[in-house]
């Protein structure tokens, strides 16, 4: 008889045998930290262990003086003998896949994860790797058929038009997107010879914290460093809070576009009341979680964060054991759903 390597708990995700959780929602002894996130990654826990590559990002968002252990990606640790790794799973920087190995089974639970065809992974961090297993966790988040990306270089090359056609006509571009992981993806993927880039307050943290781990990101510019002439070439990368504030109209007369993978859906572009949306997620797509999962190998699936009863029978009418847990992760779909204003808190 296999005992299950995690469980559900009010506090969050838990592993019985190493008396730890992974991305708990309240605080608990010891954390095991997917990546840094608002919604994996909280306050208020004991000691985190995280990837290496988190350190950065973890520091300057839960304060520099938490206890934290690093793993560099696939270097293995011992706890109550359940042997633990991270993996790099594909969604912001040092974002991992956590892999548990005890009494004969291996478990794998993938935080968030974004997998993408061949030339067209995410360049600002290492890219999402297929871990053999007998159980995955996966996430679900755009876990519905309607959801296909299309290639990255296709949506970098509209942003590039819009950003050109506005620089033209003498309009700054603000473009809105998460401060962590969306608005280095979209430095990382623009023309940056159209015009300056200018950014808000809150990415440039983040930016420094992917310098720093040898991410490579085009100059950027706060908006006091730049004259009107300037500006007005300018993209602008802000969290979507500035929508509609003071620090926005300060553009003027700028379109506006946000860059999410809800951007697919026309309600959400239609509540944001923008002049563009881009689809651009740091999450799978349909087809890219069918990939994911089926490389695992597992047999057993359970499904978080997303649509999760599509996911469930969809594994089961693929002769899977699957099921889902509850959990308190919300990442994006509460940012696209909820008016602007109240929607950095989690990515
Ligand atoms: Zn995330
Ligand atoms: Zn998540």
């Amino acid at each position: 008889m296999n005992v299950d390597l995690i469980v559900q708990r009010p506090e969050g995700l838990y592993c019985p045998p190493g008396d730890f959780y992974i991305d708990p929602w309240r605080p608990v002894p010891r954390a095991v930290i997917t990546h840094a996130h608002g919604d994996h990654a909280r306050m208020g826990n004991g000691h985190y262990l995280a990837s290496q590559k988190s350190e950065g990002v973890l520091r300057s968002r839960l304060g520099a003086d938490i206890h934290l252990q690093t793993l560099a990606y696939g270097e293995t640790v011992d706890h109550h003998g359940v042997r633990l790794s991270l993996h790099p799973a594909g969604h912001v920087l040092g974002s991992a896949q956590v892999r548990l190995e005890h009494g004969g089974q291996v478990w794998v639970a993938s935080g968030d994860y974004f997998v993408s065809g061949a030339e067209d992974h995410n360049t600002t961090c290492e890219p999402f790797e297929p871990v053999r297993c007998h159980c995955f966790i996966t996430e679900s988040t755009f876990g519905l058929p309607i959801y296909r990306w299309q290639p990255q270089r296709e949506v970098f090359d509209d942003i590039n038009r819009w950003w050109q056609r506005n620089a033209d006509a003498g309009r700054a571009s603000l473009l809105m997107g998460y401060s962590f992981g969306k608005a280095q993806r979209i430095l990382a993927g623009v023309d940056a010879s159209i015009g300056p880039i200018v950014t808000h307050g809150a990415v440039d943290p983040l930016n420094e914290a992917y310098r720093a781990a040898g991410v490579a990101l085009p100059a950027t510019h706060r908006v006091t460093d730049l004259d009107k002439a300037a500006l007005s070439r300018a993209l602008v990368i802000a969290p979507p809070s500035v929508q509609g504030s003071a620090w926005a109209r300060r553009f003027g007369d700028a379109s506006d576009a946000f860059a999410s993978g809800w951007m697919q859906l026309r309600g959400a572009r239609r509540r944001r009341a923008v002049d563009r949306g881009f689809v651009l997620s740091d999450h799978a797509d349909w087809p890219g979680l069918q990939r994911a999962i089926r490389a695992t190998g597992a047999e057993r699936v359970i499904v978080t964060h997303g649509y999760e009863a599509i996911m469930v029978r969809w594994l089961q009418e693929q002769g899977l054991q699957a099921e889902a847990f509850e959990t308190e992760y919300d990442d994006e779909r509460v940012a696209a759903e909820k008016p602007a204003g109240d929607v950095e808190s989690n990515e």
